[in-house]
């Protein structure tokens, strides 16, 4: 397989389009807004930049990097001659089988159709296509370039020669590729999601302030962020959503999502990606600020 598209050219696609490029793959990356496109080659141009600069990567390669990738606002245009597909669009169900749907009537046959999906159903994804055996999850966690693991996750029809090419494929981005069944949040976002809500419902409550939060997880449970700085960065929308899939698919009270966390998304405080969420990340500095409204 030597061409694929990334559908979606947001937070995770750039990194999952800058991964498959850099490892040699040509990636067509499409993406419903131009505007998007263009951050995506930025985005991906500068932390190249910074691979080169630490020298894990050299000049050459960064120049094949980019010369690997194709921008397109046109899916029929960016699909043609690929043998893969990663969809990384917005998690929304709708969204999602309106585009596996078009994926399944513009791609040819043998053409593998992946997901980045962090928690909708790859069954469910699967089912709108004529294809369900060729559909998979391919849950690459944020930032892309950097993190390690891929979660794949089998639909309830996905075959087992498909998982396999899944597995070597994503080894060969020297990424640990690691199988999962299709259960709603899988199991990275069933155990992550729970703890990143948990810790809004204890801000919300006010048993303490959100630097407190993060230092006690930090310090106390040797994680490298804090469930609320890990938040900002994952994007409060998507995190709703996650938490919004397991709710249903569960029928479980206990995946509920703290009425902050809605709050916060329907103000368009997002996090990272929109300047605010539980910190501030409109100073331009790497120092983590606790954003206004948060402060005591
Ligand atoms: P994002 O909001 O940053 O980007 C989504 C992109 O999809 C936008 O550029 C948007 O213009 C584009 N888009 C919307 N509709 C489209 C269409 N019909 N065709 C093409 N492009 C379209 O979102 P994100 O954080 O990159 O998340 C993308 C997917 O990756 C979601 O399924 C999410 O659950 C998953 N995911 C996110 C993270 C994370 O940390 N953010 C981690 C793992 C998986």
């Amino acid at each position: 397989m030597e061409k694929v598209a990334v559908i979606g050219a947001g937070t995770m696609g750039n990194g999952i389009a800058h991964t498959f490029a850099q490892f040699g793959y040509k990636v067509s990356l499409i993406d419903i807004n131009q505007e998007s496109l263009d951050k995506a080659i930025a985005t991906i141009t500068k932390n190249l930049d910074r691979m080169v600069k630490k020298e894990k990567i050299s000049e050459a390669d960064k120049a094949t990097t980019l010369a690997n990738l194709t921008t397109h606002t046109d899916m029929a245009q960016g699909v043609a001659g690929i043998g893969l597909v990663v969809e990384a669009a917005t998690e929304n169900v709708d969204l999602k089988l309106k585009i596996f749907k078009q994926l399944d009537e513009l791609c040819a046959p043998e053409v593998i159709l992946a997901s980045n999906t962090s928690s909708i159903s790859i069954t469910k994804i699967a089912a709108v296509t004529s294809r369900p055996e060729q559909v998979i999850g391919m849950h690459f966690m944020n930032p892309v370039p950097v993190m390690k693991l891929v979660e794949i996750i089998r639909g309830y029809q996905t075959t087992d020669e498909v998982t396999h090419t899944i597995m070597e494929l994503s080894k060969s981005l020297k990424k640990s590729p690691t199988e999962v069944n299709d259960f709603p949040g899988f199991v990275a976002n069933r155990i992550l999601m729970p703890m990143i809500n948990e810790a809004i419902i204890t801000l919300h409550e006010g048993v303490a302030g959100v630097e407190e939060i993060d230092t006690v997880m930090k310090l106390g449970m040797a994680h490298p962020m804090g469930p609320l700085q890990l938040a900002d960065f994952i994007g409060l929308d998507v995190c709703l959503s996650i938490l919004r899939v397991m709710h249903d698919g569960f029928g479980n009270p206990k995946y509920a999502p703290c009425p902050l966390l809605v709050n916060m998304v329907t103000a368009g405080h997002l996090g990272a990606k929109s300047g605010n969420g539980f910190y501030n990340h409109t100073h331009g500095t790497k120092e983590w600020i606790v954003a206004d409204t948060f402060k005591k």
